[in-house]
Formats: C-alpha cells, sequence, structure tokens
C-alpha cells in the first residue's frame, strides 16, 4: 500500500500575454512514463528532499515552501526554462551548466538559489492545491500549482528536449482544449480545470476560481477526464448499499444533465454551486435526463429544474423517439449540444434489466457511455424481480451495449474507469454473470433443490451485508434460467 501514498508535487502554469492572448506553457510528457505516459501538462513533478532544505518566504507551510523549490526545479530540468527573477548576472552558459549538472543529479535547489541569489516570497504568487490524486492509480501526488507569469529577461536555455518531455510548447488555452476535444491530446482533471477557467476568466480573473479544490484528501467531488464530460460523485442517500451516485453533466457552450441525484441537501448544493459556475462560464442547460426513476438518480430532478429553469425529460419523451437500427440497439432521443466547433451528440439508448424503463446515455464524440445502474464499480447492480428486474433484458442489454466502442465508462454508482476501454469492463461483467449462472446450474445438478441451499453455496463468495441483495440476484437468475428451459419448473422460486 505504501506506494500509493501520495507524493508531494509542484507544478508550474507559466503564462505569458503574446499579442493580446494568454498564452500557457505545456509540455508533452514521454509515452514510457508511468505517470499520465503522453499527457499534455504543466511542468513539474515530485518534490525531493533536497528542495526541502530552499528558503522561501511568506506565511505557507513548509509542503508549500517544498513544493514550489520542486516546480521551479524541474521546470529547469524539465523545459530549460527558469520563470523567476534572478538578481545576480548570470550567462546562457552558466545556466546550460547548472541544467546538465541537475540532470546528472550534481546540484538541487539550494545551491543554485544561492549561486543565482534568488529571493523569494510566496506572496507574490497564486497557487492552486493541494489537488490529491484518486486512490487506484499506481502513482498518486499532492500537488500545488503554481502560476507564473513569464517576463522577456527570464533566462532560457532554446528547446531542450529532455528524456522525460516528449514536446514542449505555447499555446492558448483555448487551443489546447479545443485539440483535446478533437482527440489529438490528453489532458488530465486539474490541468483541464485550470485552463478552462484560464480560457473564460483570463489571469488574474481565473484565480478566485482556482480556490475551490475538488481533489480532497478522501474527498473527489468533480472529475474532467474528457473534453465536455463532467462528473459529479455525489454522496449517495443513506438506505443505499453504494457509497456515491455519479451525476454527469456533457457539453460546455450547451450542457445537459444526467442523473441529477437523490435530491438531498447535500449533494443538490453540490450541482447549485457547479451548475451555477457553468452559468458564469456562459454555458447553457438544454435539458435534465435521468437513466431511471430509482430515487437516488432521479429525485435532484425537480429541484435543479426549478432553480435553474431546465427542462426535465421525462423517460416517455425517450421511448417515443425509439428506433431500431443496425444491429438492434434501441436508441431513442438524440441530443445535439452546439458548440463553437465540434457539438457533443448524445444518443439515449434503451436498456431494460436493472428496471424495466432504463436509459443509458453514449456521447459519440468522445464515446463516453453513462452507464446508470446498468453497471457499478462498487459491486454488481441489482436485478430485482420485485422491482420490475429482469436478468435475461439484463443481459441482453449489456451485449448490445457492447456493440458500441466505448472509451469512457461512467457507472452508476463508484469510480469510473478512466483508464480501462469500457467494452473490457462490459466483457469483465458478462463473464460475470456467466459464472454465477453456470454455478446455481451446477448446483441443481448436484441435487440442491431449495432455494436458501442454492442461495449459500451459490453466493458463499457474497460478504453478509449483501445478502438481501444476492437473494433478488438468484431470483432473478432462476426466473432466467426457467424461462430458457434450463431448469425444471418445480424448482420453488
Ligand atoms: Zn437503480
Amino acid at each position: 500500500m505504501s506506494g500509493n501514498v501520495p507524493k508531494l508535487a509542484g507544478v508550474c502554469v507559466v503564462w505569458r500575454k503574446n499579442k493580446g492572448n494568454i498564452e500557457v506553457l505545456m509540455i508533452k510528457r514521454g509515452k514510457d512514463m508511468s505517470f499520465l505516459p503522453g499527457h499534455h501538462a504543466f511542468p513539474g513533478g515530485s518534490v525531493d528532499e533536497e528542495d526541502r532544505n530552499c528558503e522561501i518566504y511568506g506565511p505557507y507551510d513548509e509542503k508549500v515552501k517544498s513544493s514550489f523549490a520542486g516546480a521551479i526545479r524541474e521546470i529547469l530540468e524539465e523545459t530549460g526554462y527558469f520563470p523567476i527573477k534572478v538578481e545576480k548576472n548570470i550567462s546562457k552558459e552558466e545556466l546550460v551548466k547548472i541544467w546538465e549538472k541537475l540532470h546528472r543529479k550534481e546540484t538541487h535547489f539550494g545551491e543554485i538559489q544561492k549561486k543565482f541569489n534568488l529571493k523569494i516570497n510566496l506572496d507574490d504568487y497564486f497557487f492552486s492545491g493541494p489537488w490529491i490524486t484518486p486512490p487506484g492509480l499506481s502513482q498518486r501526488f499532492e500537488t500545488y500549482f503554481f502560476f507564473i507569469e513569464w517576463k522577456e529577461h527570464f533566462l532560457n536555455i532554446d528547446n531542450q528536449i529532455t528524456r522525460e518531455v516528449d514536446l514542449i510548447e505555447w499555446d492558448t488555452p483555448e487551443n489546447i482544449l479545443q485539440r483535446w476535444h478533437k482527440k489529438e491530446i490528453s489532458l488530465s482533471t486539474p490541468i483541464a480545470y485550470i485552463l478552462e477557467q484560464i480560457e473564460t476568466f483570463s489571469l488574474p480573473g481565473a484565480f478566485q476560481y482556482l480556490k475551490k479544490i475538488p481533489w480532497d484528501k478522501d474527498k473527489y467531488t468533480y472529475f474532467h477526464p474528457r473534453a465536455g464530460i463532467h462528473i459529479f460523485p455525489l454522496p449517495a442517500p443513506p438506505q443505499t448499499f453504494f457509497l456515491n451516485i455519479n451525476s454527469i453533466v456533457i457539453g460546455k457552450k450547451e450542457m445537459l444533465i444526467i442523473d441529477p441525484g437523490g435530491g438531498e441537501e447535500e449533494s443538490l448544493n453540490e450541482m447549485i454551486y457547479w451548475l451555477e459556475h457553468f452559468t458564469k462560464m456562459g454555458s447553457k442547460f438544454m435539458g435534465i435526463c435521468i437513466t431511471h426513476e430509482h430515487p437516488d438518480h432521479a429525485n435532484g430532478a425537480e429541484a435543479l429544474s426549478q432553480h435553474f429553469g431546465i427542462r426535465k425529460y421525462p423517460l416517455s419523451e425517450l421511448f417515443k423517439k425509439c428506433e431500431y437500427p443496425i444491429g438492434k440497439i434501441i436508441r431513442g432521443k438524440q441530443f445535439v449540444l452546439n458548440d463553437k466547433y465540434i457539438p457533443w451528440i448524445v444518443d439515449s439508448i434503451y436498456t431494460p434489466g436493472h428496471t424495466k424503463e432504463h436509459f443509458c446515455y453514449y456521447e459519440t464524440t468522445t464515446q463516453t457511455l453513462i452507464a446508470g445502474d446498468m453497471i457499478s464499480s462498487e459491486g454488481p447492480v441489482v436485478i430485482d424481480p420485485d422491482d420490475n428486474g429482469s436478468m435475461s433484458e439484463y443481459m441482453d442489454s449489456l451485449n448490445k451495449l457492447n456493440q458500441l466502442n466505448i472509451d469512457l465508462l461512467i457507472p452508476g454508482h463508484g469510480m469510473p474507469w478512466f483508464y480501462m476501454p469500457g467494452n473490457v469492463i462490459i466483457e469483465k461483467l458478462i463473464q460475470h454473470r456467466k459464472h454465477r449462472e453456470e454455478r446455481i446450474l451446477n448446483n441443481i445438478k448436484k441435487g440442491i433443490t431449495t432455494f436458501e441451499e442454492l442461495l449459500s453455496t451459490s453466493y458463499d463468495d457474497v460478504p453478509p451485508e449483501r445478502y438481501v441483495l444476492a437473494r433478488q440476484q438468484l431470483k432473478a437468475h432462476l426466473l432466467d434460467l426457467k424461462q430458457r428451459g434450463l431448469i425444471d419448473k418445480d424448482i420453488p422460486i
């Protein structure tokens, strides 16, 4: 587990004004790097032990100060830029020598600070953080982002390509975000979020919005994994088995809200904060949709609809537009969310199983599937025959969804799979259910005939608190097996 403790890191958002536009300094991370390979990012990296010996002033703790030292050292190392005023006269040759020594690990920030006579007061800089990488990734960082305006008189070595960095470039936030939407580049949530604030509010206007950090120690309230895909993991209502419910907002200029959550005070306030923020960014809400009528997904719709005057799309309206194209995927209403460049196109797809009236949503430009209660990353979803659930329909819906090319799969509950293709996850799910079905069939073949015995032998891997759910799953499997003529009609359910 120790590998999963977040490492302290510092990153620099180096920006400049060029012909009236703001440009930021970006790098493309090496494709062989273990953390976010090939991603576009701001330069920076993890803090070395020696960065902690820096002499930095300002009313901040050691973590912030050493992150700043680490960020400056890393930006010089990675890009050859030195974004701090140097009091002494330093020639380019001297800077190159320092740069080479840094690469050979023969010097450190403290030494550079003395040699260059750097006087640093953190009060002169804005920073955002810490952003803490969510659990589940191979490496995690506790990162501070420092904002520095690049000045003509700062020192830099002409584009040095290092082992870690594939590309160094200046570009406007608008261009970078547009390239992200065209899938030419990859960005992580903090980078995309920061760029969007700068694009909308410029600098220093964006700073006020960069103080709220949605990635805190154990609390992650916002993910922005693809262009136009915003995920809000809201707390789930207490009576449910899940920890969170994912509310999704798609688009930029025009936005669609899917599954606004249970409407409890805490989650409602969180959604109102973000939707108000999107309004300030110039977004317009085109509608609220739900995947199905269960209260933890749907109850927030009314309050949000009233608060913002947004139109609600009832499931009946999606059904009305249902059509049957090739592949037998049943598509309902399509939403086109216009933008300055490329629109987002969201298909509603009829997926009964968890309930009779269940829709998933597929955004075609990013190949994102919003799965609702078809899929959860916190354990299998419930197929409850007493609540209109059907195992045959569920398996059929899973197989249909698997015909789509899914890059990003967002489950109704639990952490989305940011770096695993959706089809791999669906395939695993199908196998999981088939495996369960096989166990039940084998137990029946062995001569087990009572429901209770079938439950204890076929679900012995399920923790006791989920037994009540397993009971309904077994019932759903048995109904399905009977329907398909695979077991005798007299097996009790
Ligand atoms: Zn549900």
